[in-house]
């Protein structure tokens, strides 16, 4: 059945996911002026070409830059070009290539175990890596070779530059490349106020994957070797992955636009800005609180079962699968009106929870 017009609790914008957004006006006007006539195709046009100097410019160095169409992908192809089958991949215990990606990290490596480190607040430390690096080193146990981090957390949290090169320091000192998976990198950048560069091969990240969708585009990843070996025959592995768009001018022309005009960022700033308007309005709800820093683009409350109950009848939606509590995750359009009645809901249903 086609219908015109939208279910009610779609036609208010919902903070569940920062997917449930559309496409952002810059990421459609270029895939508009992207769409005039034939350009060659698998890569070979004008768009992606710019796309990956676009990218060389704003990290200020000569990288190597490829596009595929969603984040898991991305991630698991980048740390299969760092990994042989029998190697491992330390990350943190809710990371989403552990928790997220059904495998596929495992999957397309052939086999690199990922292993897991249970932190206190699911960043990765120095002495977690060491630990789990070190922990063995005979011949039964894969071999640890790389580190992934979440540039931001998967809760919402920024590893600031000190601990990005913490980190790399112990993976030089210990063979381990590192990784950085940035499905909200440009969140991270501008909650940090530092640039690309300082975030990632400053700091010792050997290749990203920067996030296009949850930025605002309609689909498609970046992944950036800053270490250009490691890049070899990357192609390959994306073609054999079906990750290699023939019409990739597609996913390739909004970055151009987005990077060069500075949406990327605003596009972020916004979206951390309304995680930031829903944490100030919750403060002093009794039982409501946020269960990790509010540093990107997502809350994470704690909240009685009745609020989050009333909130659901309210129309709400929102996840509890995630990190523990209700996730509230918020996107380039963010309306701060809906945000406001977002708070007043909770003030509301937490009154008369506590009557
Ligand atoms: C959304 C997300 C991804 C990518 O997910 P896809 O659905 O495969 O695009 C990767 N890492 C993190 C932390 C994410 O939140």
């Amino acid at each position: 059945m086609i219908t015109d017009t939208l279910p009610a609790q779609f036609a208010a914008q919902q903070f569940a996911s920062d997917n449930y957004s559309g496409v952002c006006p810059e990421a459609w006007a270029a895939m508009a002026e992207a769409n005039s006539g034939h350009a060659a195709a698998y890569g070979e046009d004008v768009w992606t070409a710019k796309a990956a100097d676009a990218f060389r410019q704003l990290f200020g160095t000569p990288c190597d830059v490829f596009f595929a169409f969603n984040g898991t992908a991305a991630n698991s192809l980048a740390l299969a070009s760092l990994c042989q089958s029998y190697h491992s991949v330390i990350c943190s215990a809710s990371a989403h290539v552990e928790t997220d990606e059904c495998g596929a990290p495992e999957f397309f490596s052939n086999g690199s175990k990922l292993l897991v480190a249970q932190t206190a607040d699911g960043k990765l430390t120095p002495d977690a890596i060491r630990a789990l690096a070190t922990g063995r080193s005979d011949i039964h146990f894969p071999k640890p070779r790389a580190v992934t981090i979440t540039q931001p957390t998967e809760t919402g949290q920024v590893y600031s530059l000190d601990e990005i090169r913490a980190i790399s320091a112990v993976c030089r000192d210990l063979g381990l490349r590192l990784h950085m998976d940035g499905a909200r990198f440009a969140n991270a950048c501008a909650s940090l106020g530092c640039s690309p560069a300082e975030m990632t091969w400053k700091s010792g990240v050997d290749v990203l994957c920067f996030g296009g969708t949850k930025n605002g585009m309609a689909v498609g990843e970046a992944i950036l070797f800053f270490d250009r070996a490691l890049a070899e025959d990357f192609d390959y592995r994306c073609k054999q992955a079906g990750q290699l768009a023939s019409k990739m001018r597609f996913l390739s022309a909004p970055w151009v636009r987005m990077l060069e005009n500075g949406a990327w960022l605003r596009n972020a700033a916004h979206a951390n800005a309304g995680a930031q308007r829903l944490a100030a309005g919750l403060a002093g709800v009794p039982g409501v609180a946020p269960l990790f820093p509010v540093q990107a683009n997502a809350v994470f409350l704690t909240a009685p079962a009745a609020v989050l109950e009333g909130l659901r009848v309210r129309g709400w939606r929102f996840y509890t699968f995630i990190g523990g509590g209700a996730r509230f995750m918020f996107a380039w359009d963010t309306q701060p009106e809906r945000v406001d009645q977002l708070v007043a809901d909770i003030r509301e249903v937490a009154r008369a929870a506590a009557a």
